[in-house]
């Protein structure tokens, strides 16, 4: 199906929500990644989400040109051009903008889209994220409210963050974060609610840290506590109604065990990031070839290899279809798998 519209992005949240399952929003930084996310949610027939970082999308506009814009555009433009032959819906997302990357990132991502409704034209992305995690939570939604009612006017669907998500993703680091501030509180998730319901009519997704990391570690090192989650939410609903209910982001998904990733669900979260597992999945079926075909991706003593195997589309078409079983097994964990929209028909 062509990129979801704004219409069918909110029914996609709206049915997760209702139905207690979340899409995999999958980190992508070339044609070959997004291709595998694809390729992925539609033999999930799971609807699902392709996100880009900052880093992402200036790697995918080559090592010389480095423009996180161009390479965003790039990337979406290919996601826009090939989903229409894929049977499921596919939202596109921007990853983590933090305070600083705002003028040079998210917002001419925003003008973009401006732009193209202008002409008539579909919107570049269906959302995008503001990371003011940094920030107090004050600083955090002044700058929040007003980007959101930007984004409403041109139907897009903004992701922020209260809380700080631990770990390292694309080179930013949290380390030495005080460990309280790794748990939203339900004082925090009031003030989001109270800031950003100002905005009428308008949908946003809250990133709310209940112990999450970015990356996989081994057992014992992260404490994950979904019921922050359920408390805020529970907090929330009191004040401001069951309407007030957040839609939640879950990150760092990679690692997470089932049990805990149901119980977020349990509480709200309709989109889970993966970028570490399905990173893996992608490396590991090329460490595979390589190390199989020593003799024929390299000219050992004088030899000369095997055109065959050092062709990269070789290694990268196993690395595309070993991402989308990643994906696959995503999906399945976050409750998506036969969920999509088009399945209800
Ligand atoms: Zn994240």
């Amino acid at each position: 199906m062509p990129v979801a519209d704004y219409r069918t992005y909110c029914r996609m949240i709206d049915e997760a929500r209702k139905n207690r399952f979340a899409y995999p929003a999958i980190n992508v930084s070339s044609l070959t990644t997004a291709n595998a996310v694809l390729k992925g949610l539609a033999e999930s027939r799971s609807d699902g989400i392709i996100q880009v970082s900052t880093g992402g999308a200036a790697f995918a506009s080559g090592s010389s040109v480095k423009d996180m814009v161009l390479g965003a555009i790039s990337l979406a433009e290919h996601v826009h051009r090939v989903a229409a032959r894929y049977p499921v819906h596919v939202a596109l997302h921007t990853d983590h903008c933090q305070a600083q990357m705002l003028e040079s990132f998210l917002v001419p991502l925003v003008q973009e889209t401006e732009r193209r409704r202008q002409a008539g034209l579909p919107n570049l992305f269906n959302s995008h994220m503001f990371d003011g995690s940094a920030l107090s939570l004050k600083e955090n939604l002044d700058i929040a409210v007003p980007l959101l009612e930007r984004c409403h006017r041109s139907e897009l669907i903004l992701e922020v963050e209260a809380g700080v998500v631990g770990g390292e993703e694309d080179g930013v680091k949290t380390e030495g974060t005080p460990a309280e501030k790794l748990y939203t509180t339900p004082g925090d998730m009031l003030e989001v609610s109270r800031r950003l319901g100002v905005v009428q009519g308008a949908r946003f997704l809250l990133a709310a840290t209940f112990g999450n990391v970015h990356g996989v570690y081994k057992p014992g090192h992260v404490k994950l506590k979904p019921s922050i989650l359920r408390d805020g939410q529970e907090a929330v609903e009191k004040e401001y109604g069951p309407d007030a209910r957040f839609d939640l982001v879950f990150h760092g998904g990679s690692g997470s065990l089932l049990e805990e990733i149901h119980e977020a669900i349990d509480y709200g979260v309709v989109k889970m990031n993966i970028d570490t597992d399905t990173q893996y999945a992608f490396t590991r079926a090329i460490a595979d070839h390589m190390f199989r075909n020593y003799d024929g991706v390299l000219k050992v003593d004088g030899e000369v290899g095997s055109k065959k195997q050092y062709d990269p589309r070789s290694y990268l078409s196993l690395a595309e279809t070993a991402m989308a079983e990643r994906v696959k097994v995503a999906a399945g964990a976050l409750r998506a798998t036969g969920r999509s929209l088009l399945a209800l028909k």
